[in-house]
């Protein structure tokens, strides 16, 4: 075993910029191609177009300066002649191509005014005999400073000096028919010559399966880790007592369906125990979330303790304020309001209802975990969109208790695949039913240019009783162009529908006009609301069934189906318009398409992962995914499905391997893993 290098601190420095912090980091550093230095194409054969490698005398080398400094050189191979250009280029390398020297080059051959040149190549001197590397030469993502040559040769010595055992038992191994990890990680870094580097590129060999499985699995172990060591401290049990909860359930209008009923029991059962709940109600808009966190929130406050109920904006925290009012205020339960814009008076008076334990629901924004917010005996903490906030203000909400139980919401519909890879922390339930007596939404694509006959729906729709949004265009560069387009936009339709009350709400009205507004709108006294993508999250008026988007083609897939999703919620036949400017991009026919061909949030998730890759549709919390360097789950699934039984299996049966496979995948990735 040789030893290993000294490495200098500039170097290091480097190399940490690459994530690469111990020796056993640079194994992992894998090649993102390779280049072919296995052969010499004769001058003679080579193609325009082509990139190959070529070897031959330098006959000619001059700067030239017009029109630019170039360096152009010439080599013969025979009686072929080859020019070399180089536009940007060191006194070294003009020493380098020295006449009289024998030169290998690698780059794309090109037709050129003087015959077939290369620009730029990567050249090599030689003596004629210089042997052929035997295999591929790996290319490793670098940095600026740090040389292929120098990482190879790290690389190589680390493995060589590495132990490589596997951290997988050979049973396990055999079962999964796995390549061995050893020779996959040296396959990779230098491959046999038998192996094209198309093949590798590809990533479907079994080296790479090898790894990519690796990879998954660890993501999958270290999140399911987390998940049992926070299911180990302690948390209030809230038993059912079923006083409360049934009282509501009584007077609700309506029976939970099937799903809510499924869900509300594996709630049921989680508060119940003495270590926190942790989990992830996922259901599409209108699946009706908020009644079965309103159940929680009774079952919590049947055992004394309080409930903290957050949403990301204060519209949305609003309405869940008054929902949950509505409700349990028959029940003798009356929900303290906080929000960072109640006026000071207020909000210390909130603060003290909640420090006193005066209130057990506390329903708001993230105001409500704000330093001078103190709960006298939080239980349990319910959390709405729970992607619209960052790692950092759900951690200091779960400060709060002692270990409060936490249920989380989010419409965000995302495919199976993500769910499983992202939340595999978390233990998720799904409505997947939506409340019965809605009619689907009818969707349909309108050019601009027939803006007109859009305005006459909506004002057949307003005047039969009915109500609408409209929805401004989304401007993403700046939020005063924003609101300047959406006073714009409520200037020109309140003009064009004089017959109509109109409102107009956004994000920088102020907390009381904003609520001002909606309590307007959802009583009927406004029949139009003209709207910035505020609504966007949970807005729920059943009456309104016309929505029109305003230039929808700058907005994303999850965005129109949100959007979408505030009409269609009673029983009247709902329409959603999307006007669009012409000419459409690619992409933004594309995500038309997709939202107008489904309705089934599921899908639309995956194809919106499809358009946009994994990393955008997560939002705030730094994602588990989006550290996958090799595996990618949109075509990886089958290797995920398997990476998380195995996990299980693994904590189960061989807990050592667990730990030295987290070893070596892991060591240095904690951060996004501690809410
Ligand atoms: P979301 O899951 O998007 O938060 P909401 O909780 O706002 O959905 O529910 C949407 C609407 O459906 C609300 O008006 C709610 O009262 C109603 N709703 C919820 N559950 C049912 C049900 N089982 N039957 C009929 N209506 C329901
Ligand atoms: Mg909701």
């Amino acid at each position: 075993m040789s030893q290993p290098l000294k490495i200098a601190p500039a170097t290091l420095a480097k190399l940490a910029k690459l994530g690469i912090h111990h020796r056993t980091d640079l194994l992992l550093h894998l090649p993102l191609r390779y280049e072919d230095e296995t052969h010499i194409t004769p001058i003679g054969e080579a193609l325009p177009g082509e990139t190959v490698q070529v070897q031959g005398e330098v006959t000619h080398c001059e700067v030239m300066f017009r029109p630019r400094r170039t360096l152009v050189c010439r080599i013969q191979q025979g009686s072929d002649e080859l020019t070399l250009r180089f536009l940007n280029f060191y006194p070294s390398q003009q020493k380098q191509l020295a006449v009289g020297k024998t030169i290998r080059a690698i780059g794309e051959v090109r037709g050129g005014f003087f015959g077939l040149e290369m620009v730029h190549p990567k050249c090599k001197a030689v003596d004629e005999d210089t042997p052929l590397p035997q295999s591929l030469s790996p290319v490793y993502p670098t940095t600026a400073g740090l040389s292929q040559t120098v990482l190879r040769k790290l690389i190589a010595n680390a493995l060589e000096s590495i132990p490589l055992s596997d951290t997988l038992p050979a049973a396990l191994i055999e079962r999964l028919a796995l390549a061995d990890f050893a020779d996959s990680l040296r396959l990779l870094h230098s491959p046999t010559p038998d192996i094209s580097a198309a093949t590798l590129e590809k990533r479907s060999h079994r080296a790479w399966r090898r790894i990519k499985f690796d990879e998954l699995l660890a993501q999958q172990l270290s999140m399911r880790v987390h998940h049992r060591e926070r299911s180990k401290r302690a948390a209030p049990a809230l038993p059912a007592h079923d006083k409360l909860t049934h009282v509501l359930l009584d007077k609700l209008p309506f029976r939970l369906t099937g799903a809510q009923q499924k869900v509300w029991r594996e709630i049921v059962h989680d508060l119940s125990q003495s270590h926190p709940m942790q989990r992830l109600l996922l259901g599409d808009v209108g699946s009706g979330k908020t009644i079965v966190a309103a159940l929680a929130a009774l079952q919590a406050i049947e055992n004394g303790y309080q409930i903290a109920f957050m949403a990301p904006t204060e519209i949305l925290a609003e309405q869940h304020y008054l929902k949950l009012h509505e409700w349990l205020t028959p029940l003798g339960i009356a929900p303290v309001w906080l929000s960072g814009s109640l006026k000071k008076k207020a909000k210390t008076e909130a603060a003290a209802r909640i420090a006193s334990g005066d209130t057990l629901l506390a329903i708001g924004t993230h105001a409500l975990f704000q330093k001078d917010v103190e709960f006298h005996k939080l239980g349990l903490a319910i959390i709405d969109e729970q992607h619209k906030f960052g790692v950092q203000q759900r951690l200091a909400l779960r400060n709060k208790g002692k270990e409060p139980h936490q249920l989380m919401m989010s419409a965000t519909p995302i495919p199976r695949t993500l769910a499983m890879s992202y939340y595999a922390d978390l233990d998720v339930s799904v409505i997947d039913e939506l409340p019965p007596g809605r009619t689907p939404i009818v969707t349909k694509l309108v050019s601009d240019a027939r803006r007109e006959e859009v305005f006459e729906r909506v004002r057949t729709a307003c005047l039969s009783g009915r109500q609408a949004y409209w929805v401004c265009p989304l401007i993403d560069e700046s939020e005063a162009l924003q609101l300047q387009t959406a006073l714009e936009t409520h200037a020109t339709l309140t003009e064009t529908f004089p017959e109509l009350r109109i409102g107009l709400a956004h994000g920088k009205l102020n907390s009381e006009e904003k609520a001002a507004t909606m309590a307007a709108f959802k009583s009927g006294e406004l029949q139009l609301l003209v709207a910035t993508t505020v609504i966007e999250v949970g807005v729920d008026v059943p009456n309104a069934s016309l929505m029109v988007i305003d230039h929808a083609e700058r907005m994303g897939l999850a965005q129109l189906h949100q959007l979408r999703g505030r009409v269609g919620r009673g029983a009247a036949e709902s329409m959603c318009v999307l006007l669009f400017q012409q000419p459409l991009s690619e992409l933004a026919r594309e995500r038309l398409r997709v939202i107008y061909e489904n309705t089934d949030g599921f899908i639309i998730a995956q194809q919106d992962l499809q358009l946009r890759g994994p990393g955008e549709l997560l939002g705030a919390r730094q994602s588990g995914v989006a550290m996958l360097r090799f595996a990618d789950i949109s075509e990886d699934e089958e290797l995920l499905d398997m990476a998380r039984e195995i996990a299980e299996e693994l904590l189960r049966d061989h807990p050592d391997a667990a730990c030295a496979h987290l070893q070596r995948w892991m060591a240095n990735k904690h951060d996004f893993l501690q809410v």
